[in-house]
């Protein structure tokens, strides 16, 4: 079959590999210059910063299998950090004892080594999904031609996008479109600090108990990663939707200072810059693994589905929901 895959985060590459391996011709396109969707790192000058996913964990047997064969070929390590609580300037003992994963150099690595082989069109944002006799033509729309272009036609079409960008493009099937507006993505705002110098800080990251900040970490404890100091923080899901029209310079200067108040550092960061994730986590998601209409050829997978986990929003869902979708096909 001719299958259209749109958006090239862990799912939409997942999918594709398998469904590759499968003999079908893939074509993926991805509305962003580069694969990998929210596992991604933001070059700097001063070195890399993943801003989106921090690590990953595997509950499953099937993902650890997975992660397994990318240690063996380098793709992912270990990343063996302190992690604690953070009140008040005060730290003790997380008492979180997951192992936890990540790609190197950088969290966007994993996506690049996955699409190699693939047919991956970036910059290609698709705007519909226009059913033709039996098959599907998709609207694809990029900055280098000022209309729609149509694109197919394809046998089979797989939306792997957060849901709510999932929802209008998958109107022609309504009740997958209602299915997936259901789900409601949780925002998130991101700053990433690099210091002149070491913080001396005596953890890799923190759960912290801020109004403004959930989580930081320093990025540079993490392997292979370019030396220096920086740091990632997330603020609260909270406080992200409270903020989330401010400006980036505005939500900038206050993450900053939440971050010395939560961490009792005086330093003065020699970058900082602020990001919006509007789509950052997916909220109570789907109890099914993926959504497919075997008539139509049309469905849906990412971290909005459970696939057979507690909760949803991580890459481990993406990773099992993509996978099941294309062994069902
Ligand atoms: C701040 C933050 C922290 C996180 N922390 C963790 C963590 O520590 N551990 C963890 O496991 N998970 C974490 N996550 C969640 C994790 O990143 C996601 O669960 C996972 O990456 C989702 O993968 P996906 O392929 O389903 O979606 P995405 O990675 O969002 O990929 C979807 C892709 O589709 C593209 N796209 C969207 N619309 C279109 C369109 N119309 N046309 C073409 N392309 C389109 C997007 O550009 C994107 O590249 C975090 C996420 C964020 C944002």
């Amino acid at each position: 079959m001719q299958i259209a895959i749109v958006g090239a985060g862990i799912a939409g590459l997942t999918a594709a590999r398998q469904l590759q391996s499968q003999g079908h011709h893939v074509t993926v396109y991805e509305k962003s210059g580069g694969v990998s969707g929210r596992m991604s790192t933001r070059r700097t000058e001063l070195g890399g910063f993943d801003h989106g996913a921090q690590y990953f964990t595997a509950t499953t047997e099937r993902f650890k299998k997975e992660i397994t064969d990318w240690r063996k070929v380098g793709w992912v390590v270990p990343w063996e950090s302190k992690l604690v609580s953070l009140e008040g300037g005060i730290s003790s003992p997380a008492g979180r004892t997951k192992k936890r994963y990540v790609p190197v150099p950088g969290m966007s690595a994993l996506g690049k080594q996955l699409a190699h082989g693939l047919d991956v069109r970036t910059e290609q944002q698709v705007v519909a999904i226009v059913p033709y006799e039996k098959q599907w033509l998709l609207s694809v729309k990029s900055d280098l031609v000022p209309v729609a272009a149509s694109a197919g036609p394809f046998d089979a079409v797989i939306v792997a996008t957060p849901s709510v960008q999932a929802a209008p493009l998958l109107a022609p099937q309504s009740d997958f479109a209602k299915q997936a507006a259901k789900v409601s993505m949780e925002p998130c705002w991101t700053l990433m600090l690099a210091f002149q110098t070491p913080l001396n800080l005596p953890f890799d990251g923190a759960w912290v108990t801020h109004h403004r900040l959930g989580w930081i970490s320093r990025d540079t404890s993490k392997p292979d990663h370019r030396a220096g100091e920086r740091w990632v923080c997330h603020a609260t899901e909270a406080w992200s939707q409270e903020h989330l029209e401010d400006d980036p310079e505005r939500v900038r200067d206050k993450l900053s200072k939440a971050f010395h108040e939560a961490t009792g550092s005086p330093v003065q960061p020699i970058h900082a810059v602020a990001h919006r994730w509007r789509f950052a986590k997916a909220n109570q998601p789907l109890p099914e693994a993926f959504l497919w209409d075997p008539k139509k050829r049309i469905g849906a997978c990412g971290d909005w589905f459970s696939a057979g986990l507690e909760d949803g929003g991580r890459v481990e869902n993406a990773f099992l929901s993509a996978l099941a979708l294309a062994e069902s096909i």
